[in-house]
């Protein structure tokens, strides 16, 4: 039978890792399907990793690895599918908000042939309305400027083998794993889950950091920011056009008045879009910069010693 990889990311889940590998360790069995966990501890302060490393002394299919430091959520997804040595892969939480009955689910799609089986939340789960109502927003700007529907979707999906290659073989480093699994193609289905209470601890999402999140991401995968400023421009270049000649027959027929609260708000509206548009070009600059700079994604600082790179072997 086909192996079947689960990529877990944690960060600061020490509570939760022994419990998830026995949930997930558990179901697995039972539904006999040949399995590797690869555990991503993303810079833990706390004992994350001894807790993977004690995983791994019971169980050889449980692996880990951590990074140096922390690289967030999308750089451990990566490393865990670069160590992936499944025909399919599962990328899932840590603290079982995903629910792990969804796997058999999609396995068995996965069995029938489809590539891309994408987890979509059926409800959100109990979050803070904040939260949902900034998410519901994120998603409906983002679905709009990247053509892609992504409302309701999540870091929850399982991806055959030939999906992984494309995703470790892009050169970026600004990925966004959601909506590139979608851009990838392939045979895609979807399946509904209900999110989960978190089993332990807490969420590590600061609203700032969604925000950041929210703008990475948007940049990482569209242009669209770019030309809202060559829209801005064209907007204003319309009314300069029709200001102006008002300004001129006004002169001409000698009715010029002094206008000068015009020309402050004139001054400060230019000056505000021309400042925001070039943060705008500023943010897509840097994040070139980041990518020519060709750093790695993520600097890995410890294995469980049953952990082998794929890619030093070859
Ligand atoms: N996570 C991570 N690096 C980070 C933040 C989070 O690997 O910098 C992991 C975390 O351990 C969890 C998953 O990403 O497995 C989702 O995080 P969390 O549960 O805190 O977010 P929420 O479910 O509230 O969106
Ligand atoms: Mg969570």
């Amino acid at each position: 039978m086909a192996l079947l990889s689960v990529v877990i990311p944690a960060y600061n889940e020490e509570p939760n890792i022994q419990n998830t590998a026995a949930v997930l360790t558990g179901l697995l069995q039972q539904e006999r399907i040949p399995y590797e966990l690869l555990f991503i501890s993303d810079g833990s302060k706390d004992r994350t990793f001894e807790m993977i490393q004690a995983e791994a002394q019971k169980d050889s299919r449980i692996k880990g690895l951590e990074f140096s430091r922390n690289f967030g959520k999308e750089a451990a997804i990566f490393a865990g599918l670069r160590m992936a040595a499944g025909d399919c892969c599962v990328v899932m939480d840590c603290d079982l908000q995903h629910p792990p009955q969804t796997i058999l689910s999609m396995y068995r799609l996965w069995e029938q042939g489809y590539e891309v089986v994408e987890g979509v939340k059926a409800n959100r789960g109990r979050e803070k309305w904040t939260y949902k109502l900034s998410a519901g927003l994120f998603y409906k700007l983002l679905s709009r400027m990247t053509h892609v529907q992504m409302a309701d979707s999540s870091d929850f999906k399982l991806i055959d083998r030939k999906v992984i290659d494309v995703l470790n073989s892009l050169p970026e480093r600004n990925t966004f794993f959601r909506a590139l699994s979608f851009w990838t193609g392939f045979r895609s289905v979807a399946v509904e889950y209900e999110v989960q209470e978190r089993a332990y601890g807490k969420s590590k999402w600061s609203v700032s950091g969604l925000v950041k999140y929210a703008f990475s991401n948007i940049t990482s995968f569209s242009s669209a920011p770019l030309q809202l400023v060559t829209g801005l421009g064209i907007v204003f270049l319309v009314i300069a056009v029709v200001l102006g000649i008002q300004t001129l027959v006004k002169y001409f027929t000698h009715q010029a008045v002094e206008g000068f609260t015009t020309v402050i708000l004139l001054i400060l509206i230019t000056g505000g879009i021309l400042m925001m548009s070039l943060g705008i070009m500023g943010y897509y600059l840097a994040k070139i910069y980041d990518e020519v700079k060709d750093r790695p994604r993520y600097i890995i600082g410890r294995m469980t010693e049953n952990m082998k790179d794929p890619e030093e072997k070859d």
